[in-house]
Formats: structure tokens, C-alpha cells, sequence
């Protein structure tokens, strides 16, 4: 059972938690392949509500998508795709909006899972 892997966190957003993370690394691996060093391109990304039957895909240009991946419980989605049990609706647009992870258990799990860097975000360091 995946909420098993998980340790502290449980059901009922074990999975979605999972699913998010999983996209996250997809999202970064393809992003990854998509960045043209002196573009702001725009790129089609998946979208990060947790959902495991979303294939939604989001428009989100480079440093959109960087501005997102600073925090490691902020995750890009298609607008009204937010789960508001757990998640904060930070900002959005017409093309994606961005969800701040809040509940207490699913919170850690995201962080701890950030591929760039776990548990320091910019707001921690003190550069915004
Ligand atoms: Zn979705």
C-alpha cells in the first residue's frame, strides 16, 4: 500500500501526495529538456494537483516555472484543480494557478521530497 512507504503520513492524502511528487520530478526532468538558455519559453508541463487520473498538462514559461519550484510545497496546476482540503491557492491565471501544500503531515512529506532542495526554501534564506 503506498501509505505505507510513507511513514508519518496516512490516508486519505497519501496518494495524492505521492502522485504529486511524482509529477514534480517528471515536470523537472522535462523542464529540464525544455530550457533554452536565453528564452523564457513557454512549456507545456503536467499538472501537479495529485490527482492520479489528471492528465492535464499546464502552459508555464521558464522562470514562471522556477518561481514555483523555490518552494518545496508549491506545485503548478491547472486552475480549479486544487484539492482546498490541503492545498492554498497562492495565486493564479488563465493558464495555471499555483497551490501552497498546508496540511501539516502531507506538508512535511512534500517538502521532504523536494528534488532540489529539501527543507530550505528562498523565503528561509532570506533573499525575498
Ligand atoms: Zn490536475
Amino acid at each position: 500500500m503506498v501509505g505505507e512507504a510513507l511513514g508519518p503520513i496516512g490516508p486519505p492524502f497519501a496518494s495524492e501526495a505521492v502522485q504529486q511528487c511524482t509529477v514534480r520530478i517528471a515536470n523537472e526532468s522535462a523542464e529540464h529538456l525544455n530550457m533554452t538558455p536565453l528564452q523564457d519559453v513557454r512549456s507545456a508541463l503536467r499538472c501537479e494537483c495529485g490527482d492520479p487520473g489528471c492528465r492535464a498538462c499546464v502552459d508555464i514559461t521558464h522562470s514562471e516555472y522556477e518561481a514555483v519550484r523555490a518552494y518545496g510545497s508549491h506545485f503548478v496546476i491547472k486552475p480549479d484543480h486544487e484539492n482546498s482540503e490541503n492545498t492554498a491557492v497562492l495565486r493564479e491565471n488563465t493558464r495555471f494557478a499555483v497551490i501552497d501544500v498546508v496540511a501539516g503531515d502531507v506538508r512535511y512529506h512534500v517538502r521532504a521530497c523536494n528534488p532540489r532542495h529539501s527543507w530550505i526554501d528562498v523565503r528561509d534564506e532570506g533573499r525575498e
